[in-house]
């Protein structure tokens, strides 16, 4: 394992300025093309899954957190009230409240249900500057966060079918989980008091993580405020564990926020809320991708995926053009020409990069590339139009193998 502040400097993935203020990091070209695949990979799985989108604005009255019970157990991990002609506005710390609302704000049949409501949305945690670091401690938080709205009878089906998506993900990402973990409440912790919706939630996702089939542990001490969650986490080179993914069932927002749904019968009925992050935070996802793959992405998350290698000057008018090709087809390709070293020099270089093509005499006249892969293996010359197709193909289908 890797230290992700390190490459993600080297690599230029983001860095920080101390004149932004620490845990508050920008993301340079290539680790904003790694995010945009990410962030697309994402909605699209998401799409795919039943999901709609929605933006919401990242900030909100405090009475709005004094409703859904963050100002009274976690305002602590909240940025301090900006006053604004006699009003009070917050910084969020989650999403829920707003999606919460715009549930509220239209009436609802139990035929619409479950109702499946997604955002990549921004949301801002107060964390003290002597404990931030690169991109797992970080003030502003890009959370891939949805809300499912559904009757009880739906609720064990939709948490399983969002592990489900965390499943799939990770497999797309080369992400291994070091384990799912039943977050319980602990003694003293600054949670809702309500027993028996405590109860009642807990025994669902037991349920659903019985009938998954995966190894968990439960943990006191590790649940939201509001009620037990499924966390999925994952592990860094010191062993440290942190919390990547999570999957929620929660009866207290919807009671606070007075949600509710027309059923068959006619009579307005209560909604079960299902909170769930499929790769949690942008920034902690490619922390952690930064140091399980030491900056090798899988192919399509990769800022580079083609490197073109012209053996001299003289061909580099066919490998400019092969990049053009590239971009027409959605590849992100570069050429590094003669000007930056010797051909060993420039492989070495460009060692992260999924792909090499090297365009010596022979490929530039026949329209060839002798394909060289990231993990030392070599192909024979083969038709651009070939290598090009297959490439996108494997990019495509999100596969984390460079070749097959
Ligand atoms: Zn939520």
């Amino acid at each position: 394992m890797h230290d992700h502040r390190r490459l993600g400097r080297e690599l230029n993935i983001f860095d920080t300025d101390p004149l932004i203020g620490s845990g508050l990091p920008y993301w340079l070209p290539d680790g904003a093309v790694v995010r945009h695949a990410l962030e697309e990979y994402v909605r699209e799985a998401e799409r795919r899954a039943g999901y709609r989108h929605v933006y919401s604005p990242v900030l909100g009255k405090r009475e709005l957190y004094e409703i859904s019970g963050h100002w009274a157990h976690y305002s602590d991990d909240m940025f301090p009230p900006m006053d604004l002609g006699g009003e009070q506005f917050l910084l969020r710390p989650s999403l829920c409240p707003h999606h919460a609302l715009m549930y509220r704000s239209r009436p609802h049949s139990y035929r619409e249900l479950p109702l499946r409501m997604a955002e990549l949305g921004g949301m801002y945690r107060s964390e003290l500057s002597g404990v931030l670091g690169g991109l797992t401690r970080v003030r502003a938080i890009q959370l891939n966060d949805a809300h499912v709205f559904c009757t009880l009878e739906q609720a064990a089906g939709e948490a399983a079918a969002a592990l489900e998506l965390i499943r799939r993900a990770y497999g797309a990402l080369g992400i291994v989980p070091a384990r799912y973990r039943l977050s319980l409440p602990g003694p003293g912790g600054k949670y809702v008091a309500a027993p028996e919706l405590w109860e009642r939630s807990t025994a669902l996702l037991r349920e659903v993580l019985d009938a998954s089939g995966l190894p968990y542990e439960a943990a006191e001490g590790e649940a939201a405020f509001y009620g037990p969650k499924i966390d999925v986490q994952v592990a860094d080179g010191a062993g440290r564990e942190s919390t990547l993914s999570t999957v929620q069932i929660d009866f207290h927002q919807p009671e606070r926020f007075d949600l509710h749904y027309i059923g068959a019968d006619g009579a307005k009925h209560r909604p079960v809320m299902i909170h769930r992050a499929v790769i949690g935070s942008v920034e902690r996802a490619v922390a952690h991708l930064l140091e399980q793959h030491g900056g090798a992405f899988p192919a399509w998350l990769a800022p580079v995926q083609l490197m073109i290698l012209p053996v001299s000057e003289a061909e580099l008018p066919q490998a400019d053009a092969l990049a053009a090709r590239c971009v027409e087809r959605g590849l992100r390709a570069e050429v590094a020409g003669p000007e930056r070293g010797s051909l060993g020099a420039r492989v070495r270089e460009a060692r992260l990069v999924p792909y090499q093509a090297v365009v010596g005499a022979r490929e530039a006249a026949d329209d060839l590339v002798a394909l060289r892969l990231r993990d030392g293996r070599r192909l024979p010359a083969a038709p651009a139009e070939e290598i090009l197709g297959r490439i996108g193909e494997l990019a495509g289908a999100h596969s984390t193998e460079l070749w097959s």
